[in-house]
């Protein structure tokens, strides 16, 4: 099995990273990180990865947790108890609490995220499950370091056929981490078919996107897909037809799928033929910003428009821009919804909040002269928990609107 490595692991430190005075208030509360510029100073000795304890000013425990000084986070939090020892088991514990929230919450077990970081108090660690394979994201230093643990735990509970790493994600540059992917546990054929919600998707876990599919949005689809019976669909943004196929499954008496990924439309198409819809869907390789302006200056009409676009804010710096490009879809996706029309609009940018989202949103139905309805305010699905006390972790906004 995986693993070996274990020399390496990192270590229970005495070192005491020491707080600058009242910045204890937003751990105690909740929040799981320590800013690099909340530090005052650090007493003893410790690697990066290492777990360290952290006090505030007055030298009072607040918290433990693994340092690693190259990232703006500092320290991510493991524990409140001072006397919870971070070893093996407390990873094992973790990861069996991590299961058993989502044996709780879900119905359907086979393809759901399993890990969600700071939310399942596992800092940076990311598993997906899709069926009898698990892919992983180790995307802090400390968590790893940790790796080997983590992987053979994750073995013992879930026995996966096969494990596949998705590391080549750009935040662990933030870490000094290298990109890497690969398998874990294989070879095996990393193209994996999965149901989700009665339809099947081809999901790539070695070349899709993040670690292949969007598990976040899969409630969000099964209801487009039961507001759709005999609409006129649009999907913008919709990589590799999961919108789109519910949608068409749901009764819509056509869809038009837009993405500017080629890949990702080709796995689009062989989902829609896959679950007998290919003759409603009609594929389009374009950047959608360019087929939303065209559409509404030629006068299109649609019942419904899906707009689920990548992150547009990466950080609070480039919100202003991302503002912007929010608005001009919505805008036009506003314009050319018939009245009475159902728009289901996403943000995943975690500097997006809600507040300004419908800020964005009522901006948007005032230039273009239309009067929206909020149907219902939804997030992400219950695998991918928000933790209360650190918004850090809520990140996708999913709208359905109703335009007049
Ligand atoms: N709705 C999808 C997930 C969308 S992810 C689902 O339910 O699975 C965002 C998608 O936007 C990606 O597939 C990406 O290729 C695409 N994309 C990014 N920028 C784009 C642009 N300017 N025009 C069209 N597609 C774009």
């Amino acid at each position: 099995m995986p693993g070996g490595g274990f020399l390496n692991l990192p270590r229970e430190t005495g070192a005491r990273v020491i707080l600058k005075p009242g910045r204890q208030g937003p751990l105690q509360r909740g929040r799981r990180w320590v800013y690099r510029t909340e530090i005052d100073r650090i007493e003893g000795d410790f690697q990066a990865g290492d777990t360290v304890q952290v006090f505030d000013a007055y030298g009072r425990f607040v918290a433990k947790g693994f340092i690693n000084l190259r990232s703006m986070i500092a320290v991510r939090v493991l524990t409140d108890d001072p006397d919870e020892p971070i070893d093996e088991d407390f990873w094992i514990g973790r990861l069996n609490r991590a299961w058993n929230y989502r044996r709780l919450v879900l119905d359907d077990l086979e393809a759901c995220r399993v890990v969600h970081s700071e939310a399942d108090g596992l800092p940076g660690l990311i598993v997906d499950k899709f069926g009898e394979f698990l892919v992983v994201q180790t995307l802090a230093l400390g968590i790893d370091r940790w790796k080997p643990v983590i992987v053979r735990a994750l073995d013992d509970i879930f026995l996966p056929i096969g494990i596949y790493e998705r590391n080549d994600a750009p935040v662990r540059d933030l870490e000094g981490l290298e990109q890497r992917a690969g398998f874990i546990k294989g070879p095996f054929d990393p193209r994996i078919e999965i149901r989700e919600h009665g339809l099947r998707f081809l999901v790539d876990l070695a070349q899709g996107q993040k670690t292949g599919h969007f598990l976040d949005q899969r409630d969000n689809r099964l209801l487009a897909g039961r507001l759709a019976r005999g609409a006129r669909v649009l999907d913008a943004f919709c990589y590799t037809g999961g919108f789109a196929c519910h949608t068409a499954a749901g009764g819509a008496a056509e869809v038009t799928a837009v993405d500017a990924s080629a890949d990702a439309l080709a796995l689009a198409r062989s989902n829609a033929e896959r679950n007998g819809l290919a003759d409603r869907i009609r594929f389009v390789e374009a950047n959608a910003f360019d087929f939303l302006r065209a559409a509404a200056d030629a006068g299109e009409q649609y019942d419904m428009i899906v707009l689920d676009p990548p992150a547009f804010a990466k950080n609070r710096r480039a919100l202003e821009r991302a503002y912007r490009g929010y608005k001009e879809i919505n805008l036009r996706a506003m314009r050319m919804l018939v009245p009475g029309g159902i728009l289901v609009t996403c943000s995943c940018s975690h500097h997006m909040d809600r507040m300004l989202f419908e800020e964005m949103l009522l901006d948007a139905a005032n230039d273009v002269g239309r009067r929206v309805r909020i149907v219902q305010r939804r997030g992400a699905a219950p695998d991918h928990p928000v933790l209360l006390g650190m918004p850090e972790t809520e990140y996708l906004k999913c709208y359905v609107l109703h335009v007049w």
